[in-house]
């Protein structure tokens, strides 16, 4: 069974942009693929952190990700820290990465358009991202097209490293990725991706009345002045949420109506809050409960951390035995 990898950084209770743009297809690829799930916070250090928090903000998204259907049985589910050979087999790949393909990555780029002192964490964070897929063998990965550039490195480093230490058998994969159907999710402002960093998100725990607080001022098509006024559906990001929260008929009901003035903004907004609602209420539910005992989500984590390390141990033992090193047997 083709095995896939993937990771979420500790950013505390996820959105309804996580969720639809990555989690919720987690969820579906357990049960046709051997797949291992990672919150990644030792990704999560490279730009400015509340030590105090990140804890706590781990467990949190590991909350949410067992809360919306990560199951602990079918999928390993760790936190990336818990797993040290991730740390040394990312060491070895900073001997075959390419420093001026790590310089040209966008993401780099984007980050530190604004630092005047730039750790090299941050320039090293996709030789990481190799290391936490390829420990694993893994040979999908679902992605964004925004990460496709660094999967692209991925595949990169493990040739390089194959070429090197591996050029009869290949040993590490050079993994395909699978885009996610929802490509990219809008935040509430309608310009930039959900980003809980832009404040433009809905939390998938979010109770119900904050859901409304946070859709009613939501930008619409700025055509719809008045009530009178009709409006495209196709350019209101309203519409493209209704798109995954409502039925088919509502949705045409929404296109129809908008193009002929035949309800009001908020109207439409209602609708699409009462669909939210209803679709997350079973998440949030469980999310509280798992929320009520810390220690036994803790446990799960532990025991997918030992899951994993057993994979990852003999990765790496693979990995330096074939680079040479001292008392690897
Ligand atoms: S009626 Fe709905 S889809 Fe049309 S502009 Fe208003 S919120 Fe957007």
């Amino acid at each position: 069974m083709d095995r896939i990898f993937s990771g979420i950084q500790p950013t505390g209770d996820l959105h309804i942009g996580n969720w639809l743009g990555a989690v919720r297809n987690w969820v579906a690829l357990q049960d046709r693929y051997d797949c291992i799930y990672c919150v990644v916070d030792l990704h999560a250090v490279t730009l400015p952190y509340e030590a105090s928090q990140l804890a706590a903000r781990t467990r949190d998204v590991a909350i949410g990700l067992m809360a919306a259907g990560i199951d602990p049985d079918r999928a390993i589910l760790f936190v990336q820290s818990m797993v040290p050979e991730h740390a040394e087999l990312n060491w070895l790949f900073t001997t075959v990465a390419p420093l001026g393909e790590l310089e040209r990555m966008t993401q780099f780029k984007d980050k530190t358009e604004k630092l005047e002192s730039i750790p090299a964490g941050i320039l090293c964070y996709p030789i990481l991202q190799a290391a936490d897929i390829l420990l694993y063998r893994a040979n999908r990965v679902p992605v964004g097209e925004d990460q496709l550039q660094h999967l692209e490195l991925t595949r990169e480093i493990a040739r390089r490293w194959n070429n090197a230490y591996a050029p009869e058998d290949r040993y590490f994969p050079e993994p395909e990725g699978m885009i996610t159907e929802a490509k990219r999710i809008r935040g509430l402002d309608g310009q930039a991706k959900m980003s809980k960093s832009l404040g433009n998100t809905i939390g998938l725990l979010d109770p119900p009345d904050e859901i409304w607080e946070k859709l009613r001022p939501a930008p619409t098509d700025p055509a719809r002045v008045t009530r009178k006024d009709p409006g495209n559906p196709e350019i209101c990001n309203i519409f493209a949420l209704h798109k995954y929260f409502s039925s088919p008929e509502t949705v045409a009901e929404v296109d129809l109506k908008c193009r002929t003035a035949g309800w009001g903004c908020l109207d439409c907004k209602r609708r699409l809050a009462d669909a939210m609602i209803a679709t997350l209420a079973p998440i949030r539910e469980r999310a509280m409960e798992l929320k009520q005992d810390p220690a036994a989500v803790d446990g799960v984590l532990a025991q997918g951390a030992e899951r994993a390390r057993t994979i990852a141990r003999a990765t790496l033992r693979e990995a330096k035995q074939r680079m040479g090193f001292f008392g690897v047997s």
